[in-house]
């Protein structure tokens, strides 16, 4: 059985652990396909705002002031420090113009989000007939307002060739030819968190799915092993029943078989001896079925309370039980207060709640026993004590130990026949009475279990 949930519970993990994976791949795919749709979405923008009248006349005007500059390169008018120099100048005043216009243009679209355009001068290739003149760019050579490459999109590569001819100042043809590489860039402020948004429907769907899904799977796995303990719990309390009726029902088969003996009816002792057996291993027939039977949700114990003078009550308990431990070497400690005090109490419930207090004291000891009983009176309660040195109790058990059915299965506790009621009966009863009761112990050292019982009111 423990195996088997093991292996369920492994097998259980394992999938959650893989499908956790697909769904981890699930989502990133959706989010890298939403990405390249809004990329996409971003080219097409692009590009129908570089369609527009005034981009192409821009472009056409840039187009033809940037030839003159290589032109003027190429036939060394200008040397290439003072190219660099001029085409910097005029990027900057067309700059301006370039923004304005971008601006105004982006506005004529109903656009959801900022978006910032530029193009980048990568560099340009004189091409010639001994050796082609490169020169790279640095990167404040762009057109639009420049910002930083981080994050931004490069939508575009493009390659502009020229090849034109001119007449230089002694009248000859000269051959132009150059190509010049640039890259547009678009930067769109928060652009992860638009293409999250835009699956945010998937994401959030996902996410629920999983939780879901998850508590699921915690539910099933902490109500399986519920069950298996619960089931361990139902087959130690059968065998503890069984064990707790056998002694009594065999004495009492014993004792009546007994009573057919002529040896035994004749003789007046060892009659009253086994009637006193018998009245005896009833009681305690009586007592278990009462633990059982009363303490079940559908008979909830209904009290019939009388005053009784609690002391000598308490007294004749402690006595009765130390009559019945006669057997047994045990010390008797005895503080009992002998004032008059009035509780209302029922008699038969509470003599068992304290009996099985008692009877613990003496089932959970050790070589040398010794039970103290001390009772007081404070705070408007009768306080009885039960003190004995037996094997005490852990403080993680202390809070179980009151629980129905709980035994502490540690050391050699399980060598001691019980079925875990005992205690749970009596603080119930304790609280029908609406008193309370604690517990105090130290493991090999004792247990004190201290009950509080309210005082009849005097009106
Ligand atoms: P049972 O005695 O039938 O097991 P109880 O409800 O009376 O059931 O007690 C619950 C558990 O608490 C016991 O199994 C035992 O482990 C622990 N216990 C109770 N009383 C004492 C005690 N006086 N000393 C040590 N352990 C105790």
């Amino acid at each position: 059985m423990k195996k088997r949930l093991q292996i369920l519970i492994t097998v259980s993990v394992l999938a959650f652990l893989f499908l956790s994976v697909i769904q981890y791949s699930l989502i990133k795919n959706t989010y890298d396909l939403e990405k390249k749709i809004f990329r996409s979405e971003i080219e097409n923008i692009i590009s129908k705002i570089k369609k527009t009248e005034s981009f192409e006349s821009f472009e056409e005007n840039w187009k033809m002031n940037f030839s003159e500059f290589a032109k003027s390169y190429q036939m060394k008018k200008l040397t290439k420090q003072q190219y660099l120099d001029s085409l910097f100048q005029f990027f900057q005043k067309e700059n301006l113009v370039f923004d304005k216009m971008f601006e105004k243009e982006k506005s004529l679209i109903d656009l959801k989000y900022d978006l910032d355009y530029q193009v980048d001068l990568e560099q340009i290739i004189f091409f010639s007939k001994i050796k082609n003149d490169t020169i790279s760019f640095e990167e404040k050579y762009h057109i639009g307002n420049g910002f930083s490459k981080e994050n931004a999109l490069s939508v575009n590569n493009s390659i502009w060739k020229v090849e034109t001819s001119t007449i230089d100042d002694e009248n000859k043809e000269i051959e132009l030819s150059y190509e010049i590489q640039s890259s547009d860039y678009v930067k769109i402020n928060n652009d992860y968190w638009i293409v999250f948004q835009r699956m945010s429907y998937t994401f959030i769907f996902s996410v629920l799915l999983f939780v879901l899904i998850c508590a699921l799977f915690f539910y099933t796995v902490k109500s399986m092993i519920k069950q298996k303990d619960l089931l361990l719990l139902k087959t130690d309390f059968i065998n503890n029943i069984i064990h707790e009726f056998k002694t009594p029902l065999a004495t009492l088969k014993i004792a009546s078989k007994s009573l057919r003996n002529k040896k035994i009816t004749g003789n007046e002792v060892l009659m009253e001896n086994t009637l006193k057996t018998i009245e005896r291993q009833n009681t305690r027939l009586e007592k278990l079925l009462n633990q059982i039977v009363e303490i079940s949700p559908n008979n909830p114990v209904k009290l019939e309370l009388e005053t009784v003078e609690i002391s000598s009550f308490l007294r004749e308990i402690y006595e009765d039980f130390q009559i019945s431990c006669s057997q047994k070497e045990i010390v008797f400690l005895d503080e009992i207060s002998s004032q008059k005090i009035f509780c209302e109490v029922s008699k038969m419930h509470l003599t068992i709640a304290i009996q099985n207090l008692l009877d613990n004291a003496v089932k959970y000891s050790k070589e040398n026993i010794k039970i103290e009983v001390k009772s007081f009176v404070e705070n408007d309660f009768y306080q009885i004590q039960i003190k004995d040195s037996g094997i005490g109790i852990s403080a993680k058990k202390q809070k179980e130990i009151f629980k129905k059915f709980y035994r502490v299965s540690s050391g050699n506790v399980h060598n001691v026949k019980g079925l875990g009621l005992g205690l749970f009966y009596t603080k119930q009863i304790i609280e029908l009475h609406h008193g309370e009761i604690s517990v105090k112990s130290e493991l090999e050292k004792g247990t004190l279990f201290n009950i509080k019982l309210p005082l009849k009111n005097e009106k």
